[in-house]
């Protein structure tokens, strides 16, 4: 994977740590001194002023909270997983579902969110449930689209797992349809992404579906 360059020149991995606070996010400051000018400026184009009480600490949240919600730039799905990979000869399908999910469309840069139900069939390795939904974390907090989203959580575990198949729902409202123009407001997308069995075996790929959509669940 090609990581963005603020990552390699990331001062603390120059110095040979081998971990970054997520919550000390001034490791950069250059960038984000520059990150709170540009919202600083968005600020005044919106017709406000950064000078105002409530808005004068609002630069640097901002640029933190936006550095945050796309700190998967800086993960790696096969790092997170890291060794939690087991050799099992389970040949039945294996599903987390229900994993919320947090997102930012890249069009208008505001939040999608909703839940991904992520399924495999496992072809000799299993991996540690608990890794599944950090896999979609590192997919999630980028920019997006839904559909890229469930593509890229299905081929990272297509590339670590060599699963026989591999099934990816997701069910997510999106902001830039319900605040503005059309204000659909309760209209949910649901994207599937489907590899191997699940694409190529009709009952698998029912099995999945049906088990991902038991009952429509809203939120
Ligand atoms: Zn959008």
């Amino acid at each position: 994977m090609i990581r963005p360059t603020r990552d390699l020149l990331d001062p603390a991995l120059l110095r040979g740590a081998t971990e970054v606070d997520t919550d000390e996010m001034s490791v950069d400051t250059d960038r984000m001194h520059e990150f709170e000018q540009v919202i600083r400026r968005q600020l005044e184009l919106v017709g406000e002023d950064p000078e105002r009480e409530g808005l004068l600490k609002t630069p640097s949240r901002v640029a933190k909270a936006l550095s945050w919600l796309t700190r998967g730039y800086e993960l790696d799905p096969a790092e997170v997983i890291g060794d939690a990979i087991f050799n099992e000869n389970h040949e039945n399908m294996v599903m987390v579902r229900d994993i919320e999910l947090y997102s930012m469309c890249e069009h208008h840069m505001l939040p999608f969110f909703g839940r991904a139900h992520v399924a495999y069939i496992p072809d000799g390795k299993i991996v540690g449930l608990s890794k599944i939904p950090r896999v979609v974390e590192v997919f999630a907090r980028r920019l997006q689209v839904q559909e890229r989203l469930g593509e890229q959580v299905a081929d990272a575990l297509v590339d670590v797992l060599r699963p026989k198949g591999v099934g990816v729902v997701i069910e997510a409202v999106h902001l830039c349809m319900m605040m503005r123009g059309v204000e659909k407001q309760n209209s949910r997308t649901i994207t599937s992404s489907l590899r191997g069995v699940f694409r190529d075996d009709a009952r698998t790929r029912s099995e999945f579906l049906r088990l991902a959509h038991p009952n429509g669940a809203g939120y």
